[in-house]
């Protein structure tokens, strides 16, 4: 595991040879070694830093262990840190009973992948013998309306939609209401995204929250695009206090260090990761795994 940072810091780690205890001296090769790699993982240069922070107090006055390599030793730290930063695992949808409407929102910077992942829940939940129904509530984009009902189609699942009404909260109620006509017990809301936050989508957002209290906000968040995932997350956390994180588009080739950033600046579970496009590419997210993947 992590071959490539450990051969990195085989060299980097020299001045540890013949040492009782780690200290920030004899670590300052290695360390850096290891910062590099996590920017390079696109773990934004902020979060990077202050987990360089936390690594460093925890391994300094650690013993060093003859049974390992220095650079086995110091991966050993920094990977259980990445794993106890990025947990603790919430699977849960905290869905209500069967008897009962259960309302999820999504919402996330358009392209992020908000409406398939709308879709890849929907499957998620009718194989776990529930009834969702989508609700198109993104009504700035008429495209996003049919892509949401031709993923109803695929997946044998209804979808609420009203093209002529102008204000998502009155088309989110609506949905609601009309769930429980139907017998649906969870309500999925895709709401509308914008390439940039602005104040008019926030606002649109903070309304549906107010006035349809949905029992989960869930921020999709593309995998791919590092830095500007940070700055999103903060910004929807701030509007809306989500209750967890979807990465998106772990199937390309990013490797996964906005997971960490995204938790670092939201403090909620990253609950589930999409790794493809089809409907069934969604998996729940393993701290463990990214951690591993993160380092290299
Ligand atoms: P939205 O604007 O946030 O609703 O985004 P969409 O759901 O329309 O997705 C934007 C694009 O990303 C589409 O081409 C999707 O097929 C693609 N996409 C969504 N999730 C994933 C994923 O996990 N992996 C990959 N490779 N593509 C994805």
């Amino acid at each position: 595991m992590f071959e490539s940072l450990q051969d990195g810091l085989s060299s980097a780690l020299k001045s540890l040879s013949g040492q009782g205890k780690l200290t920030e001296a004899n670590m300052r090769e290695g360390l850096k070694l290891v910062e590099r790699s996590l920017l390079e993982a696109d773990v934004s240069f902020e979060v990077a830093r202050y987990f360089m922070k936390n690594v460093t107090e925890k391994a300094v006055g650690e013993t060093v262990l003859k049974s390992l390599k220095p650079q086995q030793q110091v991966v050993g730290i920094v990977y259980q840190e990445l794993c106890d930063l990025m947990g603790p695992v919430d699977h849960s949808l905290h869905l209500k009973g069967k008897n009962d409407v259960t309302v999820l929102m999504l919402c996330g910077l358009q392209g992020a992948g908000k409406t398939t992942t709308v879709g890849k829940l929907g499957k998620m939940l009718k194989a776990g013998q529930r009834n969702p129904l989508l609700v198109a509530a993104d009504l700035q984009r008429p495209a996003a309306i049919d892509q949401l009902h031709v993923l109803g189609e695929q997946l044998g699942l209804p979808v609420y939609s009203d093209r002529e009404e102008k204000d998502p909260v009155k088309v989110c109620n609506a949905a609601i209401k009309e769930a429980k006509k139907l017998g649906a017990d969870v309500v999925i809301l895709d709401t509308a995204g914008r390439l940039h936050i602005d104040e008019e989508l926030m606002g649109q957002l903070e309304r549906i929250d107010k006035q349809c209290s949905p029992e989960q906000i869930y921020l999709t968040v593309d995998a791919m695009t590092g830095q500007d995932a940070v700055n999103s997350a903060k910004a929807f956390n701030d509007a809306l206090e989500i209750d967890g994180v979807i990465m998106t588009k772990l199937d390309g080739d990013a490797r996964g260090g906005a997971a960490l950033s995204v938790k670092h600046v939201t403090g909620v579970p990253i609950k589930f990761m999409g790794t493809g496009e089809k409907l069934e590419a969604l998996e729940p997210f393993h701290p463990d795994r990214m951690a591993q993947r993160i380092l290299g």
